[in-house]
């Protein structure tokens, strides 16, 4: 084998999971060893000039590079343990950093709208007392309203007029809630786009369609994975997404909408199990590929700061 052997950690809660298993084989595979580390196990020591993580009783040293899959329940304690290898010099597939500017939704779009990349018009707003003015900023009904906090379809409700917009927005409030109003791209037909980055490319892609009656496409809410071919400007956007939040891995999802692809999300910890399937593209061997290639002490360029 042209590359050196790699000591890999993957930082993962479960390594029964499709993912965990495919990047472990694809990892042996190549030659390298893979220790599984669940983040929350991990402790750390932080002194002048010391940064250690220890797990289970053990330090852990000598690591190449990090896997993260940090679940969105664990977003801000996974980033800890990330930063915390970057301090030691290991190189991350994701930094830190990026993890935590792809995850704060609010965060994400304001740096996609600043660099141009296409997404659906959104307002914030934290429990407002303009509601009106809110939704006129927008723009009229099909309105799209979801919880910041949701996820997997949970908390993203479509509004078909102004008057149910807003009782949909005033029940918000009375969460006390984060949430976003966006307009309803209705021409996407209920189907988005799922564009796996790696690096500089986009390697796989799956469509997912939404089950009749229903504009939401996540597979948790009964929609079907298929095969799609996707144009060059909506691998443009894509990569663009990406390397808006300076992920070296992401998936990112697109609505095909009248005006060109926007985007709705880019996941920091995209699964491989539906586009594996589907687009027949062995993904977690480019990971890994893209880590014997990448990898390098130091090679992490915020390092946390
Ligand atoms: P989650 O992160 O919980 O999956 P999303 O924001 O991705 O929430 O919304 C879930 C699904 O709802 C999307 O995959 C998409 O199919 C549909 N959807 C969300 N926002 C819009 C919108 N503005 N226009 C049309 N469809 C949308
Ligand atoms: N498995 C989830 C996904 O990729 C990870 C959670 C997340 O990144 O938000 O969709």
């Amino acid at each position: 084998m042209a590359h050196r052997s790699m000591k890999i950690a993957l930082l993962s809660r479960n390594a029964k999971l499709y993912s965990s298993r495919r990047l472990i084989e694809a990892a042996k595979a190549r030659g390298h060893s893979v220790q599984v580390i669940d983040v929350l196990r991990c402790y750390m020591k932080i002194a002048p000039n010391c940064t250690e993580i220890h797990y289970r009783g053990k330090k852990l040293e000598g690591f190449d590079a990090v896997i993260p899959r940090i679940g969105a329940s664990v977003t801000f304690y996974g980033a800890a343990v990330v930063r915390q290898f970057e301090m030691m010099g290991t190189y991350s597939l994701n930094e830190s950093v990026a993890i935590t500017r792809a995850r704060d939704k609010l965060r994400a779009h304001q740096l996609l709208a600043r660099h141009g990349i296409g997404m659906p018009v959104t307002g914030f707003a934290h429990s407002p007392d303009d509601t009106g003015d809110l939704m006129k900023v927008v723009g009229p009904a099909p309105l799209v309203i979801k919880l910041i906090e949701g996820t997997q379809g949970q908390g993203v409700v479509l509004a078909e007029t102004d008057p149910a917009a807003a009782s949909v927005i005033d029940a918000f409030r009375g969460l006390d809630a984060h949430f976003l109003v966006q307009r309803f791209i209705a021409e996407a037909k209920g189907a988005d786009i799922r564009c796996f980055v790696i690096g500089k490319k986009v390697v796989a892609t799956m469509m997912r369609q939404a089950k009749v009656g229903e504009f939401r496409s996540n597979l948790h809410r009964g929609g079907t994975a298929l095969p799609v071919q996707i144009t060059p400007e909506e691998r443009r956007t894509a990569l663009a997404a990406a390397r808006a939040m300076g992920l070296n891995v992401a998936g990112v999802d697109l609505l095909r909408s009248a005006d060109g692809p926007v985007v709705m999300e880019v996941n920091s910890s995209p699964g491989l199990e539906g586009i594996e399937g589907v687009s027949k593209v062995d993904v977690a061997t480019q990971i890994i590929e893209f880590i014997e290639n990448n990898a390098r002490p130091w090679r992490t360029r915020t390092r946390g700061r």
